[in-house]
């Protein structure tokens, strides 16, 4: 079934070109020196369009970090003054969205746990109301289409039209290779019901583990995806989150230029 999404291309309010769309960044704000020297080696590689950066962290057991809270919305804040980069950050309450609003956040994302909850995302949506920015919907933790296409009209529905997804696979209960499986047919099925929205692969949140990340990348390439969303931090074996699957800027650089990448035209 064909969704009515109103949106506005991708290109309209991000410029990548060619090429793919590059968001990249620390799992975590951990430190002002962290975000901003990560920001500085990811700008410098040329091939970073947007710095990531996660203030507030959904942890699925309590008692572990659970995000620098607001006071990293001004490293954000900095890190852009300094490199020019675009910023994002990932917003689960109405809250949250005031914050990183005022704070001159130019990307919000919703995670796949706050995307699973429809008054979650409800309640996002109608803190976004009269604002212009772009948002990022990522897939809920659980493979459902349904829940994955409601957020996003949750979100179309509150005026948001620079709006993409990011896949970022679903939990199963196999044991298997991947953190999250990429369900590569739940992509191809949002691409057939809302064809006009862009697409965004997280290989870092389906690997879970870095050596895989060039595999996935490239497939999302393979698939047309419009753009990746990959961990990067200036030093991943000391990040306070998600450690194992996080690369340095210079390992980013590698991966990017040894993707292969269609042309859109071609
Ligand atoms: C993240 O991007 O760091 C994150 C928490 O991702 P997800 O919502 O995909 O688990
Ligand atoms: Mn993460």
């Amino acid at each position: 079934m064909k969704h009515t999404l109103d949106i506005v291309p991708l290109k309209s309010w991000i410029d990548t070109g060619d090429k793919p769309l590059i968001i990249a960044g620390p799992c975590s704000a951990e430190t002002e020196e962290q975000v901003v020297s990560t920001a500085h080696l990811l700008a410098n590689t040329g091939k970073v369009n947007v710095l990531r950066a996660g203030i507030w962290k959904p942890r699925t057991r309590p008692g572990e970090f659970e995000g620098i809270g607001s006071v990293g919305l001004q490293w954000l804040k900095r890190a852009k003054e300094e490199t020019g980069l675009l910023t994002a950050t990932e917003v689960a309450t109405a809250k949250h969205v005031e914050e990183a609003l005022a704070a001159g956040v130019d990307v919000l994302w919703i995670g796949a746990r706050s995307t699973a909850n429809p008054f979650t995302v409800q309640e996002i949506a109608d803190a976004l109301v009269g604002v212009d920015i772009p948002v990022l919907i990522k897939n809920p933790v659980n493979p459902d289409l349904s829940l994955w296409i409601g957020a996003l009209e949750r979100v179309n529905r509150a005026g948001i039209k620079k709006l993409a997804a990011i896949h970022r696979g679903f939990s199963s209960f196999e044991k298997t290779a991947f953190r999250n499986e990429p369900m590569w047919d739940l992509a191809i099925q949002l691409k057939s019901a809302c064809p006009e929205l862009p697409i965004i692969n997280d290989p870092s949140h389906i690997c879970g583990n870095r050596e895989l990340i060039p595999y996935i990348a490239q497939k999302a390439m393979d698939m047309d995806l419009q753009g990746l969303i990959i961990e990067s931090h200036i030093d991943p074996s000391v990040a306070w989150t998600d450690a194992k699957q996080q690369v340095t800027p210079a390992s980013l650089a590698e991966l990017l230029d040894n993707l292969s990448v269609r042309h859109p035209e071609s």
